[in-house]
């Protein structure tokens, strides 16, 4: 029977901890010695105590420069110590952070200043000239203030030097509902949009997965800049529970496994396609991974293979693939390891069941009518930790249903226990001749071929036919197979519509975005040109 699915109601729904200012304020008092954070690459930490007090003493500053209330702060740096203090400085003054991925192409980069038009952008010394070129372009006029050796600019030690009122500075008053975060949202197609989270979104989404046995956040490793919500829910995991994160900027998969043994990681953040590098890695068992207790990965689907690789190589570490978005502020399914434990192994290719507070209905792209199980349709989901809106645009309101489920364009089903099964995206869905091809089914059948590491399926336009379906393929470090012996792979185990048809090539990379989304607007220019 077609249902909704519904998670468990959370704890905290009705609860206002206040803004983020104050709460990460709160926390840090608390957990004053505990370690706030660790850089792996450099091997030095620094406590919650440590980490505030520069906060508090660059909140001063800021405020002398003419910071106020509602303003934005940009920070475009990798992870290191510094990058997580302007997010709480600007809390302090009930500032928004909009956050910039330093591998942004400079029209990226544009788009999102001009976009939400920065008071203030820290930025690591090597991508000033990236943002001073950004900001010629635009034509606005926000303070730089740059993390590192540099001869322009504001200066970020001299912000956070000794204040006479920094032991005295308190976070300001603001609603919890504002906005707390914008987040450029990572759209494999088109310009980025600002999604705006509030404070209390971004603070109850994982205090929620806490609740849950879905991961222990003692020592949380991440490698993603806070361009992206999954850095931030391990920061925000971190201050809830006074533990800390550890990260390290483009680690190796042997680095990885280094830090996991020494900083004790429990729980560690990936992107899907990272845990291949880490089964190619040669004499695993001699990393201690004892401490960690769970890994998530999210943000694209994963095969079979990875999910049961992982699972196989690291017999005590609970896997899973969860499912979210930014425009939820996070997680919107995942398993509970206890209360899920006699099906989670067996779902290898779910992203689990509903979170807390979150609601799903799968229903037909068509007549929008809802779902039985196990029939592919668009997911839309009610959720407490909605995002407030798109930033200086109100395009968000077409993005919900009569009943106020958020669309996500999302293809995906539910089965009998409720386990939610994602797809594929709507818009890289194509049609040939009149079905619809999901390009991920195709995808999913080259994974399995031994001598491939990465695949891509497309589609290239072809007159009246629609698109035919087309496949870049990237193949593993000495393995050599043809195009002809792959095609006759494919056309052994996919429907006549699904075959080929465009052809297949043989490339050495495929274009991704920061978070391994696969960019399929340069692939088909790129397969264009071969
Ligand atoms: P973002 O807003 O950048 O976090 O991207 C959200 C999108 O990532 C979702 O709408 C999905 O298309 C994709 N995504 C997230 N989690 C999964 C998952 N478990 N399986 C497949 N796709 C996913």
């Amino acid at each position: 029977m077609a249902r909704i699915i519904k998670g468990p109601k959370g704890k905290h729904t009705n609860v206002d901890y206040g803004n983020l200012g104050k709460y990460m304020h709160d926390a840090a008092q608390k957990y004053a010695n505990n370690i706030f954070q660790i850089d792996a690459d450099l091997d030095i930490k620094e406590t919650y105590a440590q980490a505030h007090l520069r906060a508090r003493r660059l909140a001063l500053s800021l405020r002398a420069h003419g910071l106020q209330k509602d303003d934005i702060i940009t920070i475009c740096s990798r992870n290191n110590l510094n990058n997580t203090i302007p997010v709480i400085a600007g809390f302090f003054l009930g500032a928004k952070i909009a956050s910039i991925d330093p591998t942004l192409s400079l029209i990226d980069c544009k788009h999102c200043i001009n976009l939400v038009k920065p008071k203030f952008i820290f930025v690591e010394n090597t991508s000033v000239e990236l943002i001073e070129s950004s900001i010629d372009c635009v034509g606005c006029a926000p303070k730089i203030v740059v993390i590192g050796k540099f001869d322009r600019h504001l200066s970020f030690d001299d912000l956070t030097k000794e204040h006479k009122d920094e032991a005295t500075v308190k976070p300001v008053v603001i609603s919890s509902k504002e906005t707390a975060f914008i987040f450029f949202s990572s759209g494999t197609t088109g310009l980025p949009k600002g999604i705006c989270c509030s404070h209390d979104a971004i603070l109850k989404n994982p205090m929620n997965a806490l609740d849950l046995d879905v991961l222990r956040a003692d020592v949380i490793f991440h490698s993603t800049t806070l361009y992206w919500i999954s850095a931030i829910i391990c920061v925000m995991c971190s201050y809830i529970r006074g533990g800390h994160r550890v990260f390290s900027t483009n680690p190796t998969p042997e680095g990885v496994l280094k830090l996991f043994d020494k900083y004790k990681v429990t729980f560690a953040f990936s992107a899907p396609i990272f845990s291949y590098r880490l089964l190619e890695v040669p004499n695993l068992e001699k990393y201690n991974l004892e401490s960690l207790y769970s890994m998530l990965f999210g943000g694209t689907p994963m095969t079979m293979e990875q999910i049961t690789g992982m699972r196989d190589t690291f017999k005590h570490v609970k896997f899973q693939l969860a499912y979210g978005m930014t425009e939820s502020s996070g997680f919107l399914t995942y398993f509970d390891f206890t209360r899920d434990k006699h099906i989670y192994l067996k779902k290898e290719m779910s992203s689990g069941k509903a979170a807390v507070d979150v609601e799903i209905k799968v229903v037909d792209i068509e007549t929008r009518k809802l779902l039985p199980p196990n029939q592919n349709g668009e997911i839309v989901v009610k959720t407490a930790t909605i995002a407030n809106g798109y930033h200086n645009n109100s395009e968000m309101s077409r993005d919900f249903d009569e009943e106020g489920y958020l669309k996500t364009g999302d293809i995906g089903y539910y089965d009998e226990d409720e386990c939610v099964y994602i797809v594929d995206r709507i818009k890289e869905m194509f049609k040939y001749l009149s079905w619809h091809i999901v390009p991920n089914s195709i995808e999913q059948v080259l994974m399995e071929h031994p001598a491939i590491q990465e695949a891509v399926v497309f589609g290239i336009p072809r007159g009246a036919d629609g698109d035919v379906p087309t496949a870049c393929v990237v193949l593993k470090d000495d393995q050599v197979v043809s195009v002809e012996e792959l095609h006759k792979y494919v056309d052994e185990r996919v429907a006549d519509r699904q075959r080929l048809r465009g052809g297949i090539k043989f490339v050495d990379s495929i274009p991704k975005t920061p978070t391994s989304k696969f960019q399929r607007r340069l692939i088909r220019e790129m397969y264009t040109k071969l």
